[in-house]
């Protein structure tokens, strides 16, 4: 229902209106009411937002609520708006609902104008800090509200330091911020062809206006794609009075975590900078200090501020990201929110939460991010390596990463786009670079904390990032980095690591990532809540072994085209393809069956007791084949050399003739999977009879086996028949009535839409279902993957043609349709026919989701992805609990 109220004092609010008040505004007011020290102030709401986005402007009637409210607000404070002696200030800040670190504007030190500046200055008692807080807002205000690129403010201050014999802004006198003002004030009339406005009535209309603008800024779009954040959620603006943290020596402002949010540990972590404003912290323009250090600085402070952290975890049963400011020694909190934290420590916090007795453990699951898992499968630096190490920042995101140096961020997303890793190497990043960040493989800043906008940003997305590496200069004339005295041109190679904060010359060998006790723990608790079984994709006895490891349950695809391909293999698989007759194929085959047969035993080994579910062949024959471009250059080549070149050059000459003969016009369409199975039995015989003699030798050697065999492409029943009866021939012959216990099974991938429509026969002659869905999506909306991807479907995503890449997010309005069809139809022939899903989408959260809603049995994804796919799996369950409601 929509509120009849545009406006809400922080005393009217509660954090379960966070829709309405964005998450900045319900924090301030939940705060509020717990009797935290929060300067007063209101929120306009998400839903004045949704209006502004559709009108263009702020209305009337909602500035008129605005204004009543500031109002209340001058009474409550005994300060008012515009007035020359008692001035009222304000900030004006973005809050949406789901947080948004630094993707939208503020604005601070709103009120000020030529008069109250003044008032200020008197009030104070402090000219040099009036001023000092006029020209920021004059350049704020002109960045955000007027859209004056920052460098001219930039300029004109190096300008009247240079002018003025001043190094640092710490040395500027109040005369000088004065001429500093003055400079501002023409280059905005220069630039806007106005005066910039003296009433602070203007300047608040103009600033709620431009705040709300900004929801539509590039970073803030690109931020919400990232994290999948609806357009339409919108932002709301919070109204509050100022406080001050650059007042002098007994004042500061910084920002504090109740857990470390890098490794999690519970202990106070932040960063603070006296005698500074709000965003000298987060800009990552000053290096800040340890909170550690408060204790000593303002030890009455540090005891407070210890207090605020534990009453806010204690009710929001999160660790808090907490910014506050300090003015004559007087604490102020300025925000809470959920801190962002690296995937190690969201495990190790979720649960220690548990562990201490504040979080069950369904809500520990629940809260762990897709993101976060991904990161924890994050590579590390090879310890064993030779590693020169030429400095050390601080280690702000986990992970390590190797890259070619890129100084800015359209040179990382060049670099990425021609295929190339790119290491971000700059001073200090800002909101802009998001694009560069996202294209980097991690990020190396010169300047900046752990909370500067890059160690944000790059924890959140789980890039490694290295920051405030002290020492590191950049010269962009010559395009180089000079780091530990060294001098390095871009295109050149450095890597970071995350983890320690330290940065080695050259690319360095990395190693995979490891499970951790915390992780354990999770993961464990979500088996206890998951009914999906997590299968793996695995194609070798290591992967076997890896996925296993990670907690697979048996492997749902076993890919038997990929033992074909290693050197020694290849020429023999080309022989049996090439082969002239049946018998000389059947005699090329019978050399390849002892390689698939000890491939499947060491699988069987890996996954003793365990299901494994083999692939027969699937890929047109043509793809072991040489290239035709290649063989006829070859041929050519072979002419100049006469005589001598002869019997090879036959050779090849058969050889391409059999690869025209083997030349299909849409071969993904062509002779493939079960297709190829039927028009030569002696290829699928061949492994059938591996699968089988595999089964036997290592039932042996007492390892349980549980062999499922699978048929690729079936579209009709009949095909499924032909070689249901060739497998059971052939697993008769083999085992010829001995281990009679062996189970086996055969089934099909459900990867051609008919097979799907016509599930209930084909369910007749199959133990289970497998839902291909890499290729049912390609057949199903008649894409060609990697033309669909080359050539449209950026275009259809930016066009909003596709909500989402069918490929990656299983498309469940079409394909995931059809998944529930032939759920149902064979289901209803075979009630215990066994259902799953190996396509690439075994790997995503959403498509996890909606198999759990499809009733599937089980998941199939690759290793390293295996246990985002227990945690994901649990999620769903929580997930359809929460959609159904238990009465
Ligand atoms: C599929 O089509 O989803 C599948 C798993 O098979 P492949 O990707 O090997 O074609
Ligand atoms: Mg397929």
């Amino acid at each position: 229902m929509k509120s009849a109220k545009g406006v809400y004092r922080f005393d009217e609010g509660s954090l379960s209106m966070k829709a309405l008040l964005g998450g900045k505004g319900a924090n301030l007011a939940e705060m509020t009411r717990l009797g935290l020290p929060i300067p007063a102030g209101f929120t306009v709401t998400t839903e004045v937002c949704a209006k502004y986005q559709a009108s263009g402007s702020l209305s009337d009637e909602t500035f008129e609520e605005i204004c009543a409210t500031l109002s209340d607000l001058e009474n409550k404070q005994s300060a008012w708006f515009g007035h020359s002696d008692c001035p009222l200030l304000v900030s004006v800040r973005s809050g949406s609902v789901t947080s948004m670190p630094g993707m939208m504007d503020t604005i601070l030190n709103l009120g000020l104008n030529d008069f109250t500046v003044q008032g200020l200055a008197k009030q104070t008692g402090n000219e040099r800090f009036a001023y000092d807080c006029y020209r920021r807002f004059i350049q704020m205000f002109g960045e955000v509200v007027l859209g004056i690129p920052a460098l001219h403010f930039d300029h004109a201050l190096e300008q009247m330091k240079k002018d003025e014999d001043c190094i640092s802004d710490q040395e500027v006198n109040a005369e000088q911020w004065k001429k500093l003002v003055l400079r501002y004030h023409w280059l905005v009339e220069a630039q806007t062809g106005k005066a910039f406005p003296q009433d602070v009535y203007v300047q608040l209309r103009m600033a709620v206006g431009a705040v709300f603008k900004s929801w539509n800024n590039v970073r803030a779009k690109v931020y919400r794609k990232l994290y999948s954040i609806p357009n339409e959620q919108g932002t709301a603006v919070t109204v509050q009075t100022m406080v001050f943290g650059n007042r002098g020596d007994d004042s500061g402002t910084g920002v504090l975590f109740t857990r470390n949010p890098s490794t999690g540990d519970k202990e106070i972590y932040g960063e603070y900078l006296m005698n500074a404003q709000g965003e000298d912290v987060v800009a990552g323009v000053r290096t800040p200090r340890s909170i550690i250090e408060l204790k000593d600085d303002l030890p009455e402070i540090y005891a407070q501020l210890t207090a605020v952290a534990e009453q806010l975890e204690a009710h929001y049963l999160d660790m808090q990201d907490i910014e506050f400011t300090v003015e004559n020694r007087q604490l102020y909190v300025l925000q809470t929110r959920s801190g962002k934290r690296t995937a190690q420590a969201a495990v190790k916090i979720a649960v220690a939460l548990v562990d201490e007795g504040l979080l069950p453990k369904e809500e520990a699951v629940s809260r762990i991010e897709a993101g976060h898992l991904d990161q924890l499968l994050h590579r590390s630096i090879d310890r064993q390596a030779q590693l020169q190490v030429i400095a050390t920042g601080l280690p702000a995101s986990p992970g390590a990463a190797s890259g070619v140096i890129a100084l800015d961020a359209q040179t990382a997303e060049g670099l990425a786009r021609e295929g190339k890793k790119a290491l971000l190497v700059s001073l200090e990043t800002s909101p802009e670079d998001i694009q560069g960040i996202l294209a980097a493989q991690g990020i190396l800043t010169g300047r900046g904390g752990m909370t500067s906008h890059a160690a944000v940003v790059a924890r959140g997305m789980g890039k490694p990032c290295v920051c405030g590496c002290d020492g590191l200069s950049i010269d962009l004339e010559q395009r180089s980095v000079t780091i530990g005295g060294r001098t390095f041109n871009e295109g050149e190679s450095l890597s970071i690591d995350g983890a320690t904060g330290q940065v080695f010359s050259g690319i360095v060998s990395l190693t995979e990532p490891e499970i951790t006790p915390e992780l354990l723990t999770l993961l464990e608790y979500a088996d206890e809540i998951r009914e999906l079984k997590i299968y793996s994709n695995a194609d070798t006895p290591a992967d076997a072994a890896k996925a296993r490891e990670w907690g697979a349950e048996g492997i749902g695809l076993c890919r038997t085209e990929h033992m074909f391909f290693s050197d020694s293999r290849l020429p023999v698989v080309q022989a049996m393809i090439l082969a002239g007759s049946k018998e000389e194929r059947i005699q090329e085959l019978s050399k390849i069956m002892p390689m698939q047969q000890a491939d499947f035993e060491a699988i069987f080994e890996a996954m003793d007791g365990l299901p494994v579910t083999i692939r027969l062949l699937d890929p047109p024959l043509h793809e072991f084949l040489p290239n035709q471009e290649h063989l006829v250059k070859q041929i050519r080549e072979l002419e100049t050399v006469g005589a001598e070149g002869e019997d090879e050059r036959e050779r090849l000459k058969a050889t391409l003739a059999k690869v025209r003969t083997l030349q299909e016009r849409n071969p993904m369409l062509g002779l493939r999977g079960c297709r190829l199975g039927i028009l030569f039995p002696e290829i699928y015989d061949m492994q059938i009879e591996a699968i089988f003699k595999a089964a036997k030798a290592v039932l042996g050697r007492r390892i349980e086996v549980r062999p499922d065999i699978m048929i690729p492409l079936v579209g009709h029943a009949n095909e499924l028949q032909t070689l249901r009866k060739l497998v059971d021939d052939v697993a008769r012959q083999v085992l010829f009535g001995e281990h009679k216990d062996l189970q086996y099974k055969v089934g099909t991938m459900i990867e051609v839409p008919r097979a799907a429509i016509v599930a209930d026969k084909i369910a007749e002659h199959a133990d289970f279902f497998s839902f291909g869905t890499n290729d049912l999506t390609q057949m199903t909306f008649g894409y060609s993957r990697d033309d669909a991807e080359e050539k449209f479907l950026n275009s259809y995503l930016e066009q909003q043609i596709l909500p989402a890449n069918p490929f990656q997010s299983l498309d469940e309005e079409g394909v995931g349709e059809l998944i529930q069809w032939a759920v149902a139809k064979g289901k209803s022939k075979k009630s215990f026919l066994k259902t799953g899903i190996c396509g690439e989408h075994g790997g995503d959260m959403q498509s996890i989701v909606f198999c759990q809603q499809a009733g599937l049995d089980y998941i199939s994804c690759s290793p390293y992805r295996v246990p985002y796919a227990r945690i994901a799996a649990a999620q769903a369950v929580l997930a359809s609990q929460i959609a159904e409601p238990q009465r």
